[in-house]
């Protein structure tokens, strides 16, 4: 559990922190909050031999309006977005996810920017970006891109970020006023999801539905979305949760298991919009 050597670059600036990664290219991680990348520094799946610290990067938490969305700072904690007022009125699906993670601790440390660069298959603010048909907006040397959350997981732990990249803004659609669900079933209170559910009334009439612990990446429930669109009962639309879906078959929970639960939970969020 102690991890490999590395040198250790606290970034003065957004610019510093993009020459760094540039610089080093592969051989390089930004810290946020420490509270992924450390653990797996100590277990050694991952041995950057250097480390830039954003973490006091000040300019970097927040959370705004703009128009019709929120905008959200990768460096805000999941315990900001527990609590800040904004995310209450507009967004409130991300604060009960932002509720479920971990301990107090982890929500303390654990920022928005690392849970979603991080890309866990488990992670639940990655659902309710999804839900919220986010966009994750990159900073690199050749500038800035939208990356749209249906695109940025690409498998276990990977991302549409590439290594010279900066996740520098979350960009979420408002959902003021509209029902929405976060539903996780864990083994203790503190786990990961064996499975998870974020569902979001959306403005224009339709239902968004994604899942984590369902598959390689978080996703959305694409089978339930249609039948919910043409008209399908909710209590129908839930049995088709784990359709198209490739859940984990492990010690943690069996893909059969993983499956009900999934129908079960999409079930109960369904249920409470
Ligand atoms: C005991 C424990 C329990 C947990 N339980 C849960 C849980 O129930 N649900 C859940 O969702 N999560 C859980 N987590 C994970 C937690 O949410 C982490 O905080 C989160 O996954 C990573 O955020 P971080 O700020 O700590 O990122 P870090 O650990 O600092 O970084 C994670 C990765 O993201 C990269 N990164 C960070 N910021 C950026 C950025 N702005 N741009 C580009 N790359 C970036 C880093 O280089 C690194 O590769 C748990 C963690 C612990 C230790």
């Amino acid at each position: 559990m102690i991890p490999a050597g590395f040198t250790y670059v606290r970034a003065g600036s957004v610019e510093q922190a993009l020459a760094e990664l540039a610089w080093h290219g592969r051989d390089v991680r930004l810290l946020a909050g420490g509270h992924s990348l450390l653990p797996a520094m100590k277990l050694r799946r991952v041995e950057p031999g250097v480390l830039v610290d954003i973490g006091r990067l000040r300019e970097l938490a927040y959370v705004r309006l703009d128009g019709e969305q929120v905008v959200v700072g990768p460096l805000t904690t999941h315990r900001t977005l527990e609590r800040d007022p904004l995310v209450a009125e507009h967004v409130p699906l991300l604060a009960a996810a932002a509720r479920r993670i971990g301990d107090p601790q982890v929500r303390n440390r654990g920022t928005i920017g690392g849970s979603l660069a991080h890309a866990d298959p488990a992670a639940d603010l990655a659902a309710a970006v999804l839900a919220l048909d986010g966009v994750l907006v990159a900073r690199g040397p050749s500038g800035v891109r939208d990356i749209p959350a249906a695109e940025f997981f690409t498998g276990v732990r990977t991302s549409a970020l590439a290594a010279d990249e900066l996740l520098v803004e979350i960009r979420l659609r408002a959902a003021t006023g509209l029902g929405y669900a976060f539903e996780k079933f864990s083994r203790r209170a503190l786990d990961w999801a064996v499975v998870g559910v974020a569902a979001q009334a959306r403005p224009e009439g339709r239902t968004a539905v994604a899942l984590i612990g369902m598959g390689q990446t978080p996703l959305r429930a694409g089978e339930v979305e249609e039948a919910l669109a043409a008209g399908v009962p909710a209590a129908e639309a839930s049995a088709l949760a784990a359709r198209g879906c490739a859940p984990a078959d492990n010690a943690v929970a069996s893909a059969a298991y993983r499956s009900h639960l999934a129908e079960v939970l999409v079930g109960r969020a369904l249920a409470a919009l």
